[in-house]
């Protein structure tokens, strides 16, 4: 076993009331955790607010939470991105000097071609799902932004954070699966639609990016602000923390 894997810290942002499908994505992950990855801390941050739900706040915390002496890398991971078996060395190999790792980087949203928003026909700018890197590097570029509520930015943002700081981002090969898309049955644009009628979309996306883009990682990890409301152990080495994201932030 490396030194790393033992201090491997795995952030989960989870809600299950607006979509209780994500209860049953997370059984679904954390028992493959426990199963392959036994040894990785694995922490659920759960959003016990009302608000729209907020991504970047709950993984900002996550990270704020597991803070101890012998943190050494972060794992942001999504319930719905279930690793297969060629997947989960990628979580325990040593990161490369002065890179991130896009470990949901082989998922086919970013390797299918979209002409739209993409470069030579490839999302390869898109940095969501799964993503490791060193503790180090985490707080160097303060984390995510706390202020995008509801889907979509904070995960650009992160991306814009870290090319600014100088660090590479590598992509993992190897097979995941898209929990999301067994249950639903939605095609994408038809869950953004969905999203933005229910009002789980963030409706200030474009002013929000443009502000920090002026502000560069002036509002995130070290910023945020919580209350822990419950904690729950799914086992040992797996907790969950229920908590009201405080506000502004
Ligand atoms: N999420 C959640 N409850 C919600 C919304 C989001 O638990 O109501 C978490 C969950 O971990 C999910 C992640 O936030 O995988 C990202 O949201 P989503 O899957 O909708 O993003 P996408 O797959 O469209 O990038
Ligand atoms: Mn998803």
């Amino acid at each position: 076993m490396s030194a790393s894997y033992a201090i491997l810290h795995i952030i989960i942002p989870f809600r299950a009331t607006t979509q209780p499908e994500r209860r049953g994505q997370l059984e679904t992950l954390l028992a493959c955790f426990q199963r392959d990855l036994p040894e990785a801390r694995v922490l659920v941050v759960e959003q016990g607010c009302a608000r729209a739900f907020n991504r970047g706040a709950l993984l900002n915390i996550g990270v704020s939470v597991a803070r101890c002496s012998d943190i050494d890398s972060v794992c942001t991971q999504d319930v719905d991105m279930l690793p297969h078996a060629d997947l989960i060395p990628e979580y325990t190999r040593e990161l490369d000097p002065g890179t991130v790792r896009h470990i949901a980087g082989g998922w086919n949203r970013y390797t299918q071609p979209c002409p739209r928003k993409s470069v030579g026909g490839i999302q390869r700018n898109f940095l969501g799902g799964v993503v490791m890197l060193k503790h180090e590097h985490f707080r160097a570029v303060n984390g995510y932004p706390n202020d995008f509520w509801g889907w979509g930015g904070e995960d650009d943002e992160l991306r814009d954070r870290l090319v600014l700081h100088g660090l590479e981002v590598e992509t993992s090969a190897g097979g995941i699966t898209d929990l999301e898309n067994n249950g639903s049955g939605l095609t994408r644009n038809q869950k953004l639609k969905y999203l933005k009628k229910t009002k789980q979309r963030c409706p200030n996306k474009k002013e929000l990016r443009r502000w920090h883009r002026t502000h560069p990682s002036e509002q995130g990890l070290a910023q945020v602000q919580w209350q822990v409301m419950d904690t729950l152990e799914y086992y040992p080495n797996c907790t969950q923390y229920t908590v009201n994201i405080v506000e502004p932030c």
